[in-house]
């Protein structure tokens, strides 16, 4: 193991998975601008080399790391490389995810199991490979408002997200006494490339801003910025929560 790449003291550092698109880019840009070196995690390389460029134009310090959450070793490996460059975590953001759109009955196995495996065990694998090497610091894991409630004709992914909501309420438990907190953000639908691979079609975005009480999507910033919130010592007392960012829609 090599020296720390960059110097810990009164710098934070820490990892976003799934940073090379959409609500992981924008909350990689903006721990960047806390000025926070951030690895940037993704199974993407050229999407995280590009997050990457984009944080050093903006004058911040970051790092590509490649990844499959979905594979144990290839996280273990990917944790590793980001705390040998940057000396330790401080804030660790699992936010890679895929969705999947179809009714129970028409959903495989095989893709049932997919979908749960990269969102769950995925988010599973990374907290499992992060916890040891968080002093203190903080945990957010990227869920959504479909691991509150139902979204129609998601089944795999509802039973996911839900399942991703449980298992930061527990970890948030189990840790808190080493000074750590685990909380999940739960956005509503939220502008980003994976959005668009399902949602492009004017009409169902007219639909889901006409059931959204602000009437608009998210950018994928204002997620973004509640994810940098909780990592932060504002967010000193909040643990175990989620917190939703969906227009309104909870309520
Ligand atoms: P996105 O598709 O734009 O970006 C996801 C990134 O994750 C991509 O860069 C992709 O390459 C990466 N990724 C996918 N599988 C991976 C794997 N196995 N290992 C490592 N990286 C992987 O998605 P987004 O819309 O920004 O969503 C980010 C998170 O927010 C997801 O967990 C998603 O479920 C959640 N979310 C999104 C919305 C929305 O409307 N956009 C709403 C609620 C929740």
């Amino acid at each position: 193991m090599g020296e720390p790449r960059v110097a810990r003291v009164n710098r934070r550092c820490g990892l976003v998975t799934g940073a090379g698109s959409g609500i992981g880019r924008a909350a990689a840009i903006g721990f960047a601008r806390t000025g926070a070196a951030v690895a940037v995690l993704d199974i993407d390389e050229a999407a995280a080399a590009e997050t990457v460029e984009m944080i050093k134009k903006d004058g911040g310090e970051a790092l590509a790391v490649q990844v499959d959450i979905s594979d144990e070793s290839s996280v273990q490996a990917a944790v590793k490389q980001a705390v040998e460059a940057y000396g330790g975590l401080d804030f660790a953001v699992n936010n890679a995810g895929l969705s999947s759109h179809k009714r129970v009955d028409q959903l495989t196995l095989a893709e049932f199991e997919r979908v749960v495996q990269v969102n769950l065990s995925g988010t599973f694998l990374c907290m499992k490979y992060e916890l040891p090497h968080l002093k203190g610091g903080a945990i957010v894991n990227v869920a959504s408002n479909g691991g509150l409630y139902a979204i129609p004709n998601a089944p795999a992914y509802v039973a996911a997200k839900h399942g991703i909501v449980g298992l930061t309420k527990v970890a948030a438990v189990d840790y808190a006494a080493d000074g750590i907190r685990v909380n999940a953000v739960c956005p509503g639908p939220t502008r980003t490339p994976g959005f668009d691979k399902w949602a492009a079609d004017p009409a169902v975005i007219a639909r889901q801003e006409a059931i959204t009480p602000l009437g608009r999507l998210a950018t994928p910033e204002e997620a973004a910025a509640a994810v940098v919130w909780l990592c932060s010592d504002a967010a000193s007392y909040v643990t175990g929560t989620t917190l939703s960012v969906d227009g309104g829609r909870r309520a």
